[in-house]
């Protein structure tokens, strides 16, 4: 079994991956469980340079081969803002996911729908030596100005999947994991996962 770490600290990210490579030969393993604590900040000016951040800074910080991903939400109408901001898009610095969609329906609101958006993942696999690897995945949708469903996080209440007719909150986690930017980047990546 290949192990390879995850560079991130999300319980959340940790299963998405275990159950998008379940049929490989590779284990993927959470830092805390090899006493990895690290926290790397998002200086990056795009998704592929802060995944690599990530994934270097743990390849570095434990010798084995790791993944760094980062994604975000880009809608059309607000020029693909929150897009590399998505996760500190919001009013007030102690904002909640909550707080971050009534803040983005906010600022739509002036706007003529449809809100059309997509989710944009970046995978970045880097290896101790120094080589990296990258991936890119996309699901595309549209914003809904009411929520819809509590599954996964973030903007899936109110980020709607026409083809499905539900959003991505109102997904089973397996279905989520099937079409998920971050799915699609992962599945780009296991050629080169199975390669190593
Ligand atoms: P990061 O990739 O962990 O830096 O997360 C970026 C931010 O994008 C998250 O905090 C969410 O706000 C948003 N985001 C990324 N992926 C998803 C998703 O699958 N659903 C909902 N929001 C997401």
């Amino acid at each position: 079994m290949l192990k390879i770490l995850l560079a991130s600290q999300n319980p959340g990210k940790l299963r998405e991956m275990q159950f998008i490579l379940k049929d490989l030969p590779i284990q993927i393993i959470a830092p805390a469980e090899i006493g990895i604590h690290i926290q790397v900040e998002e200086t990056g000016k795009t998704y592929a340079e802060n995944a690599a951040l990530k994934a270097k800074a743990f390849a570095k910080a434990s010798g084995l081969i790791s993944l760094g991903d980062d994604s975000g939400l880009e809608v059309d109408a607000l020029d693909g803002k929150p897009g590399l901001y998505s996760a500190r898009y919001a009013p007030s610095p102690n904002a909640t996911d909550a707080d971050r969609r009534a803040f983005l329906l906010k600022n739509l609101r002036p706007h003529p729908r449809p809100w059309k958006a997509r989710f944009r993942a970046t995978i970045a696999i880097a290896h101790p030596s120094g080589e990296i690897f990258f991936t890119e995945g996309i699901c595309e949708g549209e914003i809904i100005p009411e929520e819809r469903g509590t599954g996964g996080f973030g903007y899936d209440p109110i980020f709607y999947l026409p083809d499905k007719g539900r959003t991505m909150a109102e997904l089973a986690e397996e279905e989520k994991n099937s079409l998920s930017h971050r799915a699609k980047a992962l599945e780009k990546a296991k050629d080169f996962l199975l390669k190593l």
